[in-house]
């Protein structure tokens, strides 16, 4: 929570201002050993409903979507966290949907889950055509902006995770960044992993090593 306003504050421009409060903050805070240290977690399982998403051997993207993302709940439950889903059912979602939905929990952290069409995995940040452009406060304040100020925190979570995947499963994770309107307006370190299509058998227990890697790959991003 440390690193997470220090960057805020960073971001805005009044830091001048600010400084002197952040370091009452910082000499006041008990010092956390892992400041990227989250409680609270939203799991996105891609498509839903009559989006099916990509189909792999008669399996549909979106049930392979929804039951990793709940094995990941599981485990990360276990594991002492909170997590939550968008859908935790067969259900078609808008992006309106989503957003409201991971709000609403207030996430630290936001993990959604789809299949590339390769036998890679792909994780991705989001992308702005011109991040280096003064914005006004409107601009930095409103809904499309909120990852900006994340972007840093989104790829160490994303190098996390992809390292975790990357181990567990000796396959190739490439790293991309889209202007993907769930992560840009998400207002917390936020990815989405696409898992490999070709070349995996996706039954119950290759499904639970996905969740478990990517759960893994979370809590190391939490203790960094
Ligand atoms: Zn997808």
């Amino acid at each position: 929570m440390v690193a997470k306003a220090l960057i805020y504050v960073e971001n805005v421009q009044m830091t001048k201002l600010l400084a002197p409060l952040v370091l009452i903050l910082l000499v006041l805070s008990p010092l956390s050993a892992h400041a990227r240290d989250f409680e609270n977690v939203v799991i996105d399982p891609g498509h839903g409903g009559y989006d099916y998403g990509l189909l792999v051997d008669g399996k549909r993207e979106k049930d392979i979507a929804l039951n990793i993302a709940k094995k990941l709940r599981q485990f990360l439950n276990e594991q002492g966290k909170m997590a939550y889903l968008t859908r935790s059912v067969d259900r078609h979602l808008s992006f309106d949907d989503r957003r409201e939905l991971s709000d609403k929990h207030t996430p630290e952290v936001l993990v959604s889950i789809h299949l590339s069409d390769t036998d890679s995995a792909v994780v991705y940040v989001t992308w702005y055509k011109n991040l280096e452009a003064d914005l006004s406060l409107d601009e930095y304040y409103s809904l499309d902006s909120r990852q900006r100020r994340y972007l840093y925190e989104s790829r160490i979570l994303a190098g996390s995770v992809g390292d975790s995947l990357g181990s567990e499963f000796g396959m190739n994770v490439l790293y991309g960044e889209l202007p993907l309107p769930l992560l840009s307006t998400a207002g917390e370190p936020a990815i989405l992993v696409e898992l490999p299509s070709k070349g995996i058998n996706y039954d119950d227990d290759t499904m639970q090593r996905f969740a478990y890697s990517i759960g893994i790959g979370l809590i190391l991003y939490g203790q960094q």
